[in-house]
């Protein structure tokens, strides 16, 4: 696959960067052994290079970065492409070139071959935000994709002579889908608040997702989250034949590069073009890195390019030929919407009859459904405009706060239009408003409350209600009722005691099991997914504290302990589990999290398990059979006020998890238990102490002991001593050079089996 694909927009003068400037005499090196005509041509870029203008920032592709990602996270979608490069290969040997050639240049039909329906998912910040593209943008943007995939284009007249019979109209038509997957009527566009519309990737399209065998999903975000050094992505899109991840299926592009509207800055831009090119098969001419034909797109209409690093960019150029011994020699495709040639009025103007080719055996023999009859009459592209009810959405700019806190509210309606407003605010002072955009509410009671919109549109009345939308914390309750709720094991208060457990997809769920349990009589446990049908990116299942007044307390600590087994998951990906397990602690009711620090606070890959490294079918189910099975994690929280807490489970592909014992507390009050520390005649001399000091302990058994040094922030310093350790007698060094302690107070940690304690030393 290639390494850095440009999109360069079209501008008179193109941004050099160093690094472009070094690829040119890295290029220049290499073209030495090459023809002189190419030569010439990059000592003229160069020059021309040095003489521009920074406008712009080169944008790229991200659609082989994606795919490369997506083939190292599960081995089959390799397959998937390898089978698909060679069945391409083999249909090609059953069709004569020129019989296409010839049908193509016959002209056009009246109706398109396929109709695809589409839906357009912006995902936006706010009301207010240039990232909440209008519908007029969009339809802009659907009617700018027909004209190029139907060769109707107005700039098609800027293509030179030797392309111009082979420049095909693809018959492929676009269409924003008129009923959703419920089959209510829709325009095609949903609209979603997410602050984290910056951060765009397959992650985040799972805040909404149609069926990718009905819709061509096309998400819309603020940034595209996507690792390539040396410029903006500026969209991305995924390969038919990557089948085995039908739920990241569409394309992402940013919110700037679609729609052909002023005051867009990207008028005529062919982002969205070319990514469908992608969604349909398509490969960049420049593809492989090297001029060999056989190497690049799989076509032999659209001659080999050579594109090191993206170094071959921006502006038209007649005489380009990057590729100058292909045969026959021909110079570079500019004009081609999977080039990144795209500059204004010159470039980015066809699709080839190969490429045509191309498209139609991937819709054939990849997405079948999406242009079946059935389908357009499922998806309502087949009917004329009706008229939809407006949904009734809305977000806010929190969900959790303290008593006393406020919650401000947006309308978000789509679909339709509204015509009246009514809010209700359970809990919420004010109680309503008929405002359609109803500002601060307060609430001064803990609970979790329901917040009800309702609308006017087309003359009826249509509500959302979102259930248990705000969740109000009391400090004061908590304070007193949960502190050093020790021990709990899930009896049958913990929902009234303000605990949660949160499924991101509302699937799995969360059930109290007896028989099976760290200490007690029961765990709750988290069923595995028997459909192992989670996207490869995971899916979030959170457990979340009530708030504690930990305000005063010395080392207060999170504690709980957790059974999680390794698994393969079902033929024919067989894709081995990575399920991660993170904690976090929040200082103001859960607005914010932050994750803790601490041995177990973090857990990726296979260092989850807490049975080994072997790998447990899928079918099997795991259960944990005795004690050893569990792990305890035990972190230090920070003494505030208001301290939540929250283990969440990524769930990849994992078996059933389970979690026991979960336990809030200062119990790490010094001296609390004297008890443990004389059972193994601890001593800890000198203290205080200038380099060094001498901890000793006998055991009467063998026992796994956990020895670390905290600051008072509760930050661990360092492990003097970790592992299963022998009966008798025992001396560990703590050396202050080592651990790197400034000179003040620390805490040692003696953690023997499940029980700890701990003692102050002082560094001076
Ligand atoms: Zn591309």
């Amino acid at each position: 696959m290639g390494t850095k694909k440009k999109l360069t927009r079209l501008s008179n003068h193109f941004y050099f960067t160093i690094d472009i400037l070094i690829n040119f005499i890295i290029l220049l090196a290499k073209l030495l052994v090459l023809n002189m005509k190419k030569l010439i041509y990059t000592f003229t870029m160069l020059a021309f290079g040095l003489h521009g203008i920074a406008q712009q920032k080169s944008t790229l592709c991200g659609t082989d970065e994606h795919n490369k990602f997506l083939q190292s996270t599960n081995p089959q979608l390799k397959i998937e492409a390898e089978k698909f490069n060679k069945n391409w290969k083999s249909y090609l040997q059953t069709v004569n070139l020129n019989d296409l050639k010839k049908v193509n240049k016959l002209g056009k039909t009246s109706a398109p071959k396929y109709i695809i329906p589409v839906v357009v998912h912006v995902i936006h910040s706010g009301t207010n935000s240039s990232t909440n593209i209008s519908d007029a943008q969009i339809n802009s943007e659907i009617d700018f994709l027909n004209k190029s995939f139907r060769n109707l284009n107005s700039d098609s007249t800027n293509r030179r002579e030797i392309f111009k019979d082979i420049a095909a109209d693809c018959e492929i038509e676009f269409r924003l889908a008129k009923k959703d997957p419920q089959g209510n009527c829709t325009k095609g566009i949903v609209r979603v608040y997410s602050p984290n519309t910056n951060l765009g990737d397959d992650v985040l399209k799972r805040i909404s997702v149609w069926d990718s065998r009905s819709y061509l999903n096309i998400w819309i975000v603020e940034r595209i989250l996507k690792e390539i050094s040396n410029g903006v992505v500026a969209g991305y899109a995924q390969f038919p034949f990557a089948t085995s991840s039908a739920s990241t299926d569409g394309l992402m592009v940013d919110y700037k590069y679609f729609g052909q509207l002023s005051p867009s800055q990207n008028v005529f831009n062919t982002v969205t073009t070319h990514e469908i090119g992608h969604w349909l098969g398509l490969f960049h001419p420049f593809e492989g890195d090297s001029c060999n034909n056989t190497d690049n797109d799989g076509l032999s209409d659209t001659p080999p390019t050579y594109n090191p690093d993206g170094a071959r960019s921006g502006t038209f150029s007649a005489t380009l030929n990057s590729c100058g011994t292909d045969n026959p020699d021909l110079v570079d495709q500019q004009e081609n919407y999977m080039d990144y040639f795209n500059c204004k009025e010159r470039c980015s103007n066809m699709y080839t009859y190969q490429q045509k080719a191309r498209m139609h055996y991937c819709i054939e023999n990849y997405r079948r459904e999406i242009f079946s009859a059935e389908n357009l009459v499922k998806t309502g592209v087949n009917n004329v405009t009706t008229t939809c009810n407006a949904i009734p959405s809305f977000y806010s700019n929190n969900k959790n706060i303290c008593t006393g806190g406020s919650v401000t509210f947006n309308q978000n309606i789509y679909n339709g239009t509204a015509t009246a407003y009514n809010w209700t605010f359970s809990g919420g002072t004010p109680g309503t408003s008929t405002l359609a955009t109803p500002g601060n509410i307060v609430y001064n009671t803990s609970g979790a409350y329901d917040v009800k919109l309702s609308i006017t549109t087309n003359g009826t009345t249509v509500d959302s209600v979102y259930k248990n939308y705000v969740t109000v914390i009391d400090n004061k309750n908590a304070t007193q009722a949960n502190l050093n709720y020790a021990d709990w094991q899930y009896a049958n208060d913990w929902y009234e005691k303000g605990w949660r457990f949160e499924s991101e997809n509302g699937r799995a769920k969360w059930t109290r099991t007896l028989g099976v349990s760290f200490n007690g009589i029961a765990s709750m446990k988290l069923e595995d997914d028997p459909f192992n049908s989670v996207p490869s990116s995971g899916i979030e299942q959170s457990f979340i504290s009530p708030s504690f007044n930990l305000l005063g307390a010395t080392l207060p600590t999170f504690r709980f302990a957790y059974a999680a087994a390794l698994v393969t998951g079902p033929p024919p990906s067989n894709t081995k589990s990575t399920d991660d397990l993170r904690v976090y602690q929040s200082t103001n009711c859960g607005t914010t999290w932050t994750q803790m620090t601490g041995t177990g606070s973090v857990s990726t890959g296979t260092a989850i398990s807490t049975t080994g490294l072997t790998y447990l079918n899928w079918a099997t189910g795991f259960v944990p059979s005795d004690a050893s099975k569990w792990r305890e994690v035990n972190l230090v929280a920070t003494a505030a006020a208001n301290v939540r807490f929250k283990i969440t489970l990524l769930r990849k592909g994992g078996s059933n998890f389970y979690l026991d014992a979960v336990r809030v507390s200062s119990s790490a009050k010094l001296g609390i238990n004297d008890e443990l520390a004389s059972s193994i005649n601890f001593n800890l001399a000198p203290n205080p102490f200038n380099t060094a000091t001498e901890l000793t302990f006998e055991l009467t058994k063998t026992s796994e002991v956990n020895i670390s040094v905290i600051d008072i922030l509760g930050r661990n310093m360092g492990t003097l001593l970790k592992g299963n350790t022998n009966a008798g007698n025992h001396i560990v060094n703590l050396d202050r050079n080592a651990l790197e302690l400034n000179n003040g107070i620390y805490f040692v940690k003696v953690e023997i089996g499940n029980q700890s304690f701990v003692k102050k030393i002082m560094v001076n």
